[in-house]
Formats: C-alpha cells, sequence, structure tokens
C-alpha cells in the first residue's frame, strides 16, 4: 500500500483541516448529496498538479479556496497534502515516506512542495511519473466521468491508454530529447555560421604568414648566398692584388734602374755633345719620343676609364632587362599613372555603367606596359653609351694619331740610330746604351700599361664588392658583415674558381634582394600573432562542433531507441488488455467480446490545427499527417449491435468498467479513485462490480465514492462526509452499518 493520507484545508467545502487514512486496501466515502464526497476526488487531482480549474469545477484557482459558509469566515488559501509511503523507494528518492503538497493562493498563485521543501509543477510532475501516477488522472474517475473513455475520441483514448500504460516517462523523455536535438542543431548552425565568418580573415592571415616564411627562408638565403659570394669575391680581390703586385714590383724596380743608367749615359752624351752635335739630335728624338709615349699612355688610361663607364652602364641595362623578364617588377613611369588615372576619372564621370569600360581600360592599360621593354632607365643608359662610344672613337683616333707619330719617331730614331752605329766616336757605347735601354723601357712600359689596366680593374671589383655588402646589409642587416667566416673550403681551389660562377651567383643575389624588398616583411609576429589565435579559436569551434554533432547523434539514437520502445510497449499493452478487457466484458455481459482496434487517419495538417490539436508547426499546412487512435469494438450476447453508440446507459456504465478495470489491472496505478461509477447498476451488476473492485484492490488502492450498499460493504475503512446546514464538509470514521445509514 502506497497511499497513505490526505490532507484538505481550506479546500472548497472542507474548511478546517481534515484528513483521510488509507489503512485499507478499499476505503469507501459515503455521505448525501453535496456533502463534499467529489471534493476530497477533486483534492487529489489538484493536489497531483492538475492544470485546468475547469475540471475541478472551477473557473479560477479562487474557486478552490473555502469561500465562507455559515458562521465560518472564508480561507486565504487552500491546500492539499497527500503522503505516500516511500520504504520500497518506488518514487526513486531516498525517504521513508513522500508528501507532495500544493498550496493556491487568492490571487491564483500556486506552491508546490515535496517533503516540505517548496518546488517547481515540473519536479512533481517527474516524481509522479516515476511512481505510475499520471497527471492525466486515469486513475481517478470523477462523477459521471465513467464513460469519458467511451465518450472521447480515438486520438485521446490512445492518449489515456499510454498513460495508463506508463509510456508518459518515455513520452516525455522523447519530447525533451527533441527538444535538446532541435537546440542542437540551433547550436550547431550557430557555429557554423561563425566559423563561417571568420573563414575569410583566417585565410587572409594563413596567406600573409605563409608570405612572411616564403620571405624569411627568401632571407635566408640570400644571407647564405652573399656571405659565399662576398667571402670568394674578397678572397679573390686579395689574391688578384697580391698577384699584380708581385708582378709589378720587380718591373718598377727594373725601370727605376734603367732609369738611373739613362742618366749616366745622357750625362756621358752631353758631355761628347759638344764635340758632336748630332749626339744631341739622338737625345732630342729620345725625349720627344718619350713624350709621344706619355701622350699615348694618358689616353690608354682614358680609354681604359671610358671603358669602365661602358661596362658600367651595359651593366645597368642588363639588370633592368632582368628584371623586365617578370611582370612583378615592371617598371611604369609615374607620369604613365597619372595620365591613366585621369582617363578613368573622365571615364567616370561622364558614364554611370561604367564598371565594364573601367575594368577594359586597367585591362589595356596593363598589356600596354607587359609589352612594353621601354623603361627610362634603359633609355638613360642607351643615351650615356651612345656618348662614351662617341668619346671611346676619338680616343681611339687621339691613340692611333699618337701610335703614328710614334712610329714615325722610331722610323727617325732607328735610321740615326744606324747611322750612328757606323760612327766611332767617344759617345758611341753611351748612345747604344741609351738605345737598349729605351728599347728595355719599351718593353717594360708596355708590360706596365697592361698591369695597370687589371689594376684599375680589381679596385673597381673591391670598390663594388664594399657598395654590394652595404646594399646587402641594408636589406637584411648587419649579419652579413662577418662574411669573413664564411666556411667556403679550400681557399686555393675558391680562387681558381671559373668567374662565371661567381657572376651567377651575384645575379641569384640581385634577384633575392629584388623579391625581399617587394615581400615587405614588417611586422611579422602580429600577424603571426594574430593568425595563431585566429586558428585556436578557428580549432575550438571546429571541436565545439564535432562534440555538437556527437551529442546530436547520440540524441538520435536515443529518441530512436524511445520511439521503439514505446512502440513495442504500446502493442504489447494493448495486447494484455485487449485479453482482460475480452474476459470482463463477457464476465458483465455473460458472453460477447470487446476489444480495442488501433485506427490510423489520414487528415491535413491545416484541419488538425483548427481541431486545436497539437502538431508539429514546422512544414506546410496542406501536408498530410497521420493520426492514429483507439476505436472500441463490442460485440453484446444474443445481440446484434455493434457500435458503442447503441448501448444502454447501464450497458455503456458496464463496457467502461470493464475497459478501466481491464487497463488498471495491466499496469496497476498505485491507487484508483471511483466517484460513484457504480451509480447505475443494478442488482445484479453490482455484485459483479464488487468482484471486480477487489480483485484491482489486490494490486492498487481503491478508494470508492458510492450511495451503493454493494459497493460499500467490501470497504475496509469507510469515512462519512457530512454537511448539516453549515456549509463546512465534516468527515467522521464509521462502521458499515452506520455508512448505510449516513449515505442517506
Ligand atoms: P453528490 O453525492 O450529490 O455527488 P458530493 O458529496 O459529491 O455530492 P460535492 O460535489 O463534493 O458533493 O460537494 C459540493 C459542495 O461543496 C457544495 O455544497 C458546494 O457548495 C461546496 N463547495 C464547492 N466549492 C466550495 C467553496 N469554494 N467554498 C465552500 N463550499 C464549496
Amino acid at each position: 500500500m502506497y497511499l497513505k493520507s490526505i490532507e484538505l484545508s481550506g479546500f472548497k467545502s472542507f474548511a478546517k483541516k481534515s484528513e483521510l487514512l488509507f489503512t485499507s486496501p478499499i476505503s469507501s466515502i459515503v455521505g448525501p448529496n453535496g456533502s463534499g464526497k467529489s471534493n476530497v476526488a477533486e483534492a487529489f487531482r489538484f493536489v497531483l498538479g492538475e492544470q485546468s480549474i475547469k475540471s475541478l469545477r472551477g473557473k479560477k484557482g479562487e474557486d478552490l479556496i473555502f469561500n465562507g459558509a455559515g458562521g465560518e469566515s472564508r480561507s486565504n488559501r487552500a491546500s492539499v497534502k497527500v503522503t505516500f509511503d516511500n520504504s520500497n523507494k518506488v518514487f526513486g528518492i531516498d525517504y521513508p515516506e513522500v508528501s507532495i503538497e500544493r498550496v493556491v493562493h487568492r490571487d491564483g498563485i500556486n506552491d508546490y512542495f515535496i517533503n516540505g521543501s517548496a518546488v517547481r509543477l515540473k519536479d512533481v510532475i517527474e516524481l509522479l511519473l516515476k511512481a505510475h501516477i499520471g497527471a492525466s488522472g486515469h486513475h481517478i474517475i470523477s462523477q459521471g466521468e465513467a464513460d469519458k473513455i467511451l465518450n472521447s475520441s480515438g486520438k485521446d483514448r490512445k492518449s489515456m491508454i499510454e498513460d495508463a500504460l506508463g509510456l508518459r516517462l518515455y513520452q516525455y523523455k522523447r519530447i525533451e530529447s527533441d527538444r535538446k536535438l532541435k537546440k542542437t542543431f540551433e547550436n550547431i548552425a550557430q557555429v557554423e555560421s561563425l566559423r563561417k565568418e571568420i573563414a575569410p580573415h583566417l585565410r587572409f592571415l594563413k596567406k600573409q604568414v605563409e608570405k612572411m616564411e616564403k620571405a624569411l627562408g627568401m632571407r635566408e638565403e640570400l644571407a647564405r648566398l652573399s656571405k659565399e659570394y662576398f667571402r670568394r669575391e674578397d678572397l679573390y680581390v686579395g689574391f688578384t692584388k697580391t698577384a699584380q703586385r708581385d708582378e709589378r714590383t720587380p718591373i718598377d724596380e727594373k725601370l727605376a734602374l734603367l732609369s738611373k743608367e739613362l742618366e749616366t749615359a745622357k750625362a756621358v752624351l752631353a758631355r761628347a755633345g759638344e764635340e758632336n752635335k748630332k749626339g744631341y739630335l739622338i737625345l732630342d728624338l729620345e725625349a720627344e719620343m718619350a713624350g709621344a709615349r706619355a701622350h699615348k699612355d694618358g689616353l690608354a688610361r682614358e680609354l681604359g676609364k671610358l671603358e669602365g663607364s661602358l661596362d658600367a652602364e651595359e651593366r645597368i641595362i642588363r639588370k633592368q632587362k632582368e628584371l623586365q623578364t617578370s611582370d612583378e617588377h615592371k617598371m611604369i613611369r609615374l607620369k604613365d599613372v597619372e595620365e591613366f588615372a585621369r582617363t578613368l576619372e573622365q571615364e567616370i564621370e561622364k558614364d554611370h555603367h561604367i564598371l565594364g569600360t573601367v575594368i577594359a581600360r586597367i585591362r589595356d592599360f596593363i598589356k600596354g606596359h607587359k609589352d612594353s621593354a621601354d623603361s627610362s632607365l634603359i633609355v638613360d643608359a642607351e643615351k650615356a653609351i651612345e656618348h662614351l662610344k662617341h668619346e671611346k672613337e676619338k680616343v681611339e683616333h687621339e691613340i692611333e694619331k699618337a701610335s703614328a707619330k710614334e712610329l714615325a719617331l722610331r722610323e727617325k730614331y732607328d735610321a740615326e740610330k744606324a747611322r750612328i752605329e757606323k760612327e766611332k766616336d767617344s759617345s758611341r757605347d753611351a748612345e747604344k746604351a741609351v738605345f737598349r735601354i729605351m728599347s728595355e723601357e719599351n718593353d717594360l712600359l708596355a708590360k706596365l700599361v697592361l698591369i695597370r689596366s687589371r689594376e684599375e680593374n680589381i679596385k673597381k671589383d673591391e670598390a663594388e664588392l664594399v657598395r654590394d655588402v652595404e646594399e646587402v646589409a641594408a636589406v637584411i642587416g648587419h649579419e652579413v658583415l662577418q662574411f669573413k667566416t664564411f666556411d667556403i673550403g679550400s681557399e686555393s681551389e675558391a680562387v681558381a674558381e671559373d668567374r662565371a660562377i661567381q657572376e651567377n651567383r651575384k645575379r641569384e643575389i640581385e634577384r633575392l634582394k629584388i623579391r625581399l624588398e617587394e615581400a615587405g616583411i614588417s611586422g611579422t609576429d602580429e600577424v603571426v600573432k594574430e593568425f595563431t589565435e585566429a586558428n585556436e579559436r578557428d580549432e575550438f569551434l571546429a571541436r565545439e562542433l564535432l562534440d555538437l554533432e556527437k551529442s546530436a547523434e547520440s540524441l538520435k539514437v536515443l529518441i530512436q531507441d524511445l520511439e521503439e520502445r514505446l512502440q513495442v510497449e504500446f502493442a504489447t499493452g494493448i495486447k494484455r488488455i485487449n485479453t482482460e478487457f475480452g474476459e470482463l466484458f463477457s464476465t458483465m455481459f455473460g458472453g460477447g467480446d470487446a476489444e480495442l482496434v488501433l485506427t490510423k487517419e489520414k487528415k491535413k495538417k491545416k484541419d488538425a490545427l483548427l481541431e486545436g490539436e497539437d502538431v508539429e508547426l514546422e512544414g506546410d499546412d496542406e501536408d498530410e499527417i497521420v493520426e492514429e487512435g483507439l476505436d472500441i469494438s463490442v460485440n453484446l450476447p444474443r445481440k446484434k449491435i455493434r457500435g458503442l453508440m447503441m448501448l444502454s446507459g447501464g450497458e455503456r456504465a458496464l463496457t467502461s468498467i470493464a475497459l478501466l478495470f481491464a487497463i488498471s489491472q495491466v499496469n496497476p496505478p498505485p491507487f484508483i479513485i471511483l466517484d460513484e461509477t457504480d451509480a447505475a447498476l443494478d442488482e445484479a451488476n453490482s455484485k459483479r462490480y464488487g468482484d471486480m473492485v477487489e480483485k484491482l484492490a489486490e494490486h492498487s488502492q481503491l478508494i470508492l465514492i458510492t450511495h451503493n450498499r454493494e459497493t460499500m460493504s467490501r470497504a475496509g475503512v469507510i469515512y462519512g462526509v457530512t454537511m448539516g446546514s453549515t456549509g463546512v464538509s465534516k468527515l467522521l470514521s464509521i462502521e458499515f452499518d452506520q455508512a448505510v445509514q449516513v449515505a442517506k
């Protein structure tokens, strides 16, 4: 026995606190009409969470509160407390007793309590579901409602039976899961849109970071390559300078020596000059030739310089042309860009549908500049080359003239020399020496010219090296200044390397330098930080999405499980109810049979909505929905009656009692309240009713509100309710003999 007691205070006609104890499997409540018996049944509905005041015979909450009668003034609140035994933990909480209390105040506010603690209605409903006490009150049959189950629609009947079968808990769980699933889908959509929102920025940052990484790679490559190049170049310049010095020193020494010898020879000749004027001639010639040679040397140096400048200009042209092979480095004159912008402005001013035209203009502009190899630098350099070539031609011409002059002098000198050969005077040896010295000097000076030009070249190389180092340092920092520590292996092998390889290195350095300058790698740290943050956020969202998808998946599985369980339990429940129903029916009618039949009705969603049914709002109103219901099919013995409509009042009562009892047999609720369900029964059927009541009482506690003597006789405890003239219900525990009396 679960139900222990119910306590009413201020509820309807029960002005004073009144308590009913249910110590017997069957309790009966008797009393005259209007004394307040049904109020007790309603008190049960009320405390179990009934939300329809109408079904409690009121319009608003206030109607449930004792409104004053006789000398008794009205109450401020109505409260009902029901107490259950929980020693076998049927409520799933750890208390020996569970009491549920509901209070309604005059302002219509309701309070709920479980074991004295304030709770929400939801908590009460959940607690009751666990003990198989549904809120629909299928186990509380109010007065005149015995055949409610016959009168209701197939759909409502199905719902009542589902409730009685204890499927509400699953349905409740399924609705909860559906709600959670919907919420999960909403969250998924939200997270997805968040990810979509940040995706372009993330892509942009990623590209930036990749660009930077590439630039850093280029920078490292440039540092490594430049260090190698500079180290090799430095070595080459140093080695070449030493070699040139080694080559030049003996020549300089020899020339100094020869110059001294020549002085001596000249002195001898000068002394002899008084007697031999011809000696002067040779000296004059010698002086003239030295002058011519010096002039020619000067010209040769000038020529060397011009060639150097030509080289430099040609290098500029080469570099520009290299740059122009890639579109990336195409140079466009500011003048052209300004002109282009002006054209676009004009177009925009005169035309509103401009986009196409502007795009075409831009394409033309780019194409025009793509195809042109024109560059102001190249033009300038070409001009300079033309000028230098002209200068060079002039100098070459001068040199030719100087050479011719030198040659003429030499011929004259040689002739003079031959003439002197024949003479045998005192100065002959000196003259010979002069000739020999001059010849040697000539050879040496010719060599010196070559060496000097090579020295000039190496000086240029050296200066260029310094300049190049500065330039690279400006791009990648001072680290490159430490090129001297770069390991290139054997120095002699390095010096012997083909110069073309160094030139290739230099070209590669130029290329890297330009690309690096263009990449512009400032602000690296901030971009990397921003990228890392954005990426972490995206990864977090991705994980969250995965979690959400997982929980959506498990919710779907849960819903599927619940669905299957509901179907299986419903089907087996109906089967068992039908067995009981058939038996009870034929017992009551002395034959015949009855059963519940599952029906499926197709309707348009809008019709279902018009009928005020609870349907999913998503989708089209014209959609068809299938509505399941339960029909009752009866087959009376000896009568050809099949429809419920054709049953007499008593027959209806018997049929519904049989069904209610069948349902209660299959899934016995903890208690059943029957308010004058037996009103329409004759004596014979009252007896059968009494028998069935006793059978039901084996599994459920019964509270029977009745005027029926037979029914009263089955009760272990009888409560009498009286009202008298006070208008306040009074409660008393009585014996069976008194009960018959009180009931009247
Ligand atoms: P019957 O045997 O005819 O079915 P009953 O014993 O079931 O009668 P109820 O219907 O339970 O009687 O009681 C109705 C009584 O309760 C009426 O007298 C009614 O005036 C009284 N009543 C209902 N609401 C209130 C209220 N808010 N305050 C006071 N009395 C109330």
